[in-house]
């Protein structure tokens, strides 16, 4: 274990946060300065399935001294489960950009599904109010605050469990892209397809092995090893999972909103005994110009 504190690579690169270019609370140029004023050198913008809050990052960054890399957060289907793959250092592809186009679509789609069956259950115009609000296509977060407003339910966790989970009365299951596309979407963009936090899927330890080798054996290059969910011993865990499927590991905060989960760059250390999936980049002390290609 290197010594924790912020003067460590692994407090200084955050890979993975999100801004309201997808259901983050701060604009890209926002979570930028509250990222550099945490000491965050380096930092991904991953936002669900779309890259729209990148150039703005990469402004920002500029100006700030942090180093911003170009990333998204797929949703892809594996099993029939919904998985997620951040991609990092992402170049503009073709094949990327139409695919991040089909999974708006199928965000929208899935929204209007989730508005029908809310309305089923006694909760119509669901998807004009949220849907008012932003340019993107909203998604089940935005419902879950939207039944918390309207008194349905007390707070998101009870609008999971109630209407929007896998288990609840308006559950839609959605139309991702699959694991192996998704995975080489990014790789044809040049970019690395990194498992996001691998203990977020309720799995037993058999069926991650599972998804870890089918993740590898379509060309997935690393797994997040600490993240905004970790405790010690799912560091370990990841320790684990990373040395075993021969994955590099990565390090990201998932922040979606001040005093909701993770600050930017609040992260413990990466253990030594894994490779930083940005270890082959220059120090981020040095890396004030963007180190990867943008969009
Ligand atoms: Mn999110
Ligand atoms: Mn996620
Ligand atoms: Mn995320």
């Amino acid at each position: 274990m290197q010594a924790s504190g912020a003067n460590t690579q692994a407090a200084i690169a955050d890979l993975h946060a999100h801004t309201t270019a997808s259901d983050g609370a701060l604009s890209p140029t926002e979570l930028v300065h509250r990222a550099a004023s945490r000491g965050v050198k380096r930092l991904a913008v991953t936002d669900h399935d779309t890259m729209a809050g990148v150039p703005e990052a990469v402004r920002a960054g500029r100006a700030a001294g942090v180093a911003v890399v170009a990333g998204v957060e797929l949703s892809v289907l594996w099993e029939g489960r919904e998985i997620h793959v951040v991609g990092l250092y992402l170049d503009a592809h073709p094949v990327l950009r139409q695919g991040l186009d089909a999974q708006q679509q199928a965000r929208w789609q899935r929204a209007r599904a989730i508005d029908r069956r809310l309305a089923k259950n006694g909760w119509p115009g669901a998807f004009d109010a949220v849907a008012n609000e932003r340019p993107d296509p909203p998604g089940r977060s935005h419902f879950a605050d939207w039944l918390v407003a309207q008194g349905a339910v007390r707070d998101r966790q009870q609008a999971f469990k109630r209407y929007l989970g896998r288990q609840g009365r308006a559950w839609q299951r959605p139309d991702w892209v699959s694991l192996e596309s998704g995975i080489q979407w990014l790789r044809l963009a040049g970019g690395t397809p990194v498992l996001a936090h691998p203990f977020a899927y309720g799995f037993t330890g058999a069926w991650l092995r599972r998804l870890c080798t089918a993740f590898r054996a379509a060309g997935g290059q690393a797994v997040e090893v600490v993240t905004g969910r970790t405790t010690p011993t799912r560091v370990r865990d990841g320790v684990g999972l990373a040395l075993r499927h021969d994955l590099l590991a990565s390090a990201g905060s998932d922040f979606h909103a001040p005093g909701f989960g993770l600050e930017p760059g609040r992260l413990a250390p990466l253990p030594a005994s894994v490779t930083p999936v940005d270890a082959a980049l220059a120090p981020p002390e040095v890396a004030v110009s963007p180190a990867a290609p943008l969009v």
